[in-house]
């Protein structure tokens, strides 16, 4: 018996291990059990005849074979948008990893610092409670060394000690004996009198001092475990572009790739699906530019023009470069989730105007406004409450 071996491919072609075995007569295509049993459930089969074969090459010939051209550009572009999305996601992975390594070297050297300060401390406390027991001991060592010179020198002599007799005699001879008697009087009053000694000994006593250490080591723990919230999101979020966009009342053209401004146009809402800013293509007319949430082309010099002097800048995806803001725009705006990045702001801007953004840290020294919205501490020379911010929040409508 010969095995045949079919050279071609008669498996489904969702169901790689199941034979293609009829028609669906209701979808028009060739159909496995697999297939029979799930997604055409209750629909009408056929077998394979000329009939049917000859429906479905047909339209394969006349229809599907073209369209498959404009698929290899669609799956190139999706590949080429995941894999420049996968691109910025490394880039900021790297940059996270980098910065929690940082921090957390310089935690380490912290830690170090602070243990050998503590230790000090520590040290420095002990030293002083060492140095009053020295005091003591040296004290006492001294105080026992005469009591014992004395008592031993006195216990059994004293009583027939002639100091009538001692004095006659050393004063012909040149002795000292008598001295040596008188010094001894005076350092047995000195270690009884009025418990001086004791009192002294008892006051260095009193200078010892306890050393405790409160332990917040379980505190800090818990605490510094929060260091770093770590939070994920969808990455394509809110890039869907608006229908309609106003800014202290005016409608704003809104800007897509390809879109062509008309000249004299004034107001302007860049749209987040653009993929990029063409030189040019924002006509000088424009005064008021609106970055929409989303917003994500790293803005180079020129792709904004000088004529803006309105800049609203929303939740966009790229830090703002040098020469990002056009050197001419007078009021700049960061609404409501603003976070990125700021290499510059231009000379020529007189007014910040902050909404909900979380920075608190500009390179700029001129007036800030703040609005309600704007919940940070900030600590800069010239702050203002700003009433009417409602007023040029811009509106945007999907
Ligand atoms: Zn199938
Ligand atoms: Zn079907």
């Amino acid at each position: 018996m010969t095995t045949l071996i079919n050279k071609y491919d008669n498996k489904c072609a969702l169901h790689k291990d199941f034979d293609i075995r009829l028609v669906c007569s209701t979808c028009k295509v060739v159909v496995c059990d697999g297939c029979i049993v799930s997604d055409h459930n209750g629909h009408r089969f056929d077998f394979i005849n000329a009939e049917n074969s000859k429906t479905i090459f047909e339209e394969f010939k006349n229809n599907h074979i073209q369209n498959l051209d404009k698929q290899i550009d669609i799956n190139n572009e999706l590949l080429n948008e995941s894999n420049n999305l996968f691109k910025s996601l490394e880039d900021k992975h790297t940059e996270n990893v980098n910065t929690i390594t940082e921090v957390f070297k310089e935690l380490s050297k912290l830690l170090q610092i602070i243990e050998i300060d503590k230790i000090k401390q520590l040290v420095t406390l002990y030293d002083e409670n060492k140095d009053i027991n020295t005091n003591i001991s040296t004290t006492i060592h001294d105080n026992l060394n005469n009591i014992n010179l004395i008592t031993n020198k006195y216990k059994n002599t004293i009583n027939h000690i002639n100091i009538d007799q001692i004095i006659n005699n050393n004063k012909n001879n040149n002795n000292y004996q008598h001295i040596e008697i008188l010094k001894h009087c005076y350092q047995s009053r000195l270690l009884i009198k009025d418990n001086q000694n004791e009192n002294k000994i008892q006051e260095l006593i009193n200078q010892y001092k306890n050393v405790n250490i409160v332990n917040n080591c379980e505190q800090v723990k818990e605490s510094i475990k929060e260091i770093f919230e770590i939070s994920n999101s969808l990455s394509i979020t809110n890039v869907k572009d608006p229908k309609r966009v106003t800014a202290g009342g005016n409608e704003c053209f809104i800007y897509k790739d390809d879109s062509i401004i008309p000249n004299g146009t004034t107001h302007v809402a860049i749209a987040p699906s653009v993929k990029t800013v063409k030189i040019g293509s924002i006509p000088t007319s424009v005064k008021c530019v609106i970055l929409l949430d989303g917003f994500n082309v790293k803005l180079t010099e020129g792709m904004l023009p000088q004529s803006i002097t309105h800049l609203f800048v929303g939740a966009i995806r790229k830090p703002l470069l040098k020469s990002s803001i056009p050197n001419g725009v007078l009021n700049l705006f960061f609404l409501d989730g603003f976070n990125q990045a700021i290499s510059e702001i231009p000379q020529s801007v007189k007014e910040l105007l902050l909404f909900d953004t979380p920075l608190t840290k500009f390179p700029y020294s001129k007036n800030i406004f703040r609005s309600t919205k704007y919940k940070q501490q900030i600590t800069h020379p010239r702050v203002y409450t700003w009433d009417t911010a409602y007023y040029w929040e811009p509106k945007i409508e999907f």
